[in-house]
């Protein structure tokens, strides 16, 4: 579904992530792990059509995204949620919403009840500003704005950050719902453990390279990532 090939992505001088290839099948959900400053989020952001890559290529199905503009990314299937989550603080949980109508699909009411399911508590807090709910809440409407837009991968940047455990628990719950549903996912956590527990496939990251991969019961037992990620 998505197949990332040898992508470089810089800041000026500093090449900030080296010849990074990975994929995440159809349905699938792969998981990318790595210590602050691995490159982790540009090489999200960079998918996502956020950040211009220096070189590489970037197949969403079987079409090249990696110079197209954000707008063309969004229509043509990825929906990128960012580390910390960047809803609009003033409008409400509906509102927020439906910004991302105008990219989705036809259905978008239906899309819209889906995500209420699956997050009730957004359906409670409908008319709420986004600004005055909890990380959490806000996470999970970071997650239903961008399902709105009917993505054939949803991008997900440390959907755990900052959260408590419990509230971690109920976003996953969500992630692991739509990944049953048949939801194609690339997520970025530094939460290993819970990540590993999802996971269908998994990429370590270090120093903007890919060094480590394979299913998750591999790398549960690789020392490496079981020192540096689950000790
Ligand atoms: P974190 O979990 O802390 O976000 P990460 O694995 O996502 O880490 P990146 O944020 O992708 O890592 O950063 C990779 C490298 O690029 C780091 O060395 C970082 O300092 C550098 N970097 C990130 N953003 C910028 C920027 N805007 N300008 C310059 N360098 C940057």
């Amino acid at each position: 579904m998505l197949t990332v090939s040898n992508l470089c992505a810089s800041y000026g001088a500093i090449r900030a992530v080296r010849d990074v290839s990975l994929q995440v099948g159809a349905g699938s959900l792969s998981v990318v792990l790595g210590a602050n400053g691995a490159g982790k989020s540009t090489t999200l952001r960079a998918i996502a059509g956020l950040h211009r890559p220096v070189t590489g290529e970037i197949l969403l199905e079987e079409r090249p995204i990696q110079r197209m503009p954000l707008h063309s990314v969004v229509r043509n299937g990825l929906a990128f949620v960012p580390e910390g989550r960047m809803v609009v603080a003033p409008l409400t949980v509906e509102e927020n919403l439906s910004l991302s109508r105008f990219a989705g699909a036809p259905n978008a009411s239906e899309i819209e009840d889906r995500v209420y399911a699956l997050f009730p508590r957004l359906a409670e807090r409908r008319k709420q500003p986004a600004g005055l709910m909890s990380g959490g809440e806000q996470q999970m409407l970071a997650i239903g704005r961008a399902l709105m837009t009917a993505p054939k991968v949803l991008v997900l940047d440390e959907p755990s950050m900052g959260l408590a455990p419990a509230i971690v628990d109920l976003v996953f719950e969500a992630i692991v719902a739509l990944h049953k549903d048949g939801q194609s996912i690339l997520l970025v956590e530094q939460n290993a453990a819970i990540a590993l527990s999802v996971a269908d496939y998994g990429y370590v990251m270090r120093r903007g390279q890919i060094v480590i991969e394979g299913d998750p019961a591999s790398l549960k037992e690789n020392p490496e990532v079981l020192e540096a990620y689950l000790s």
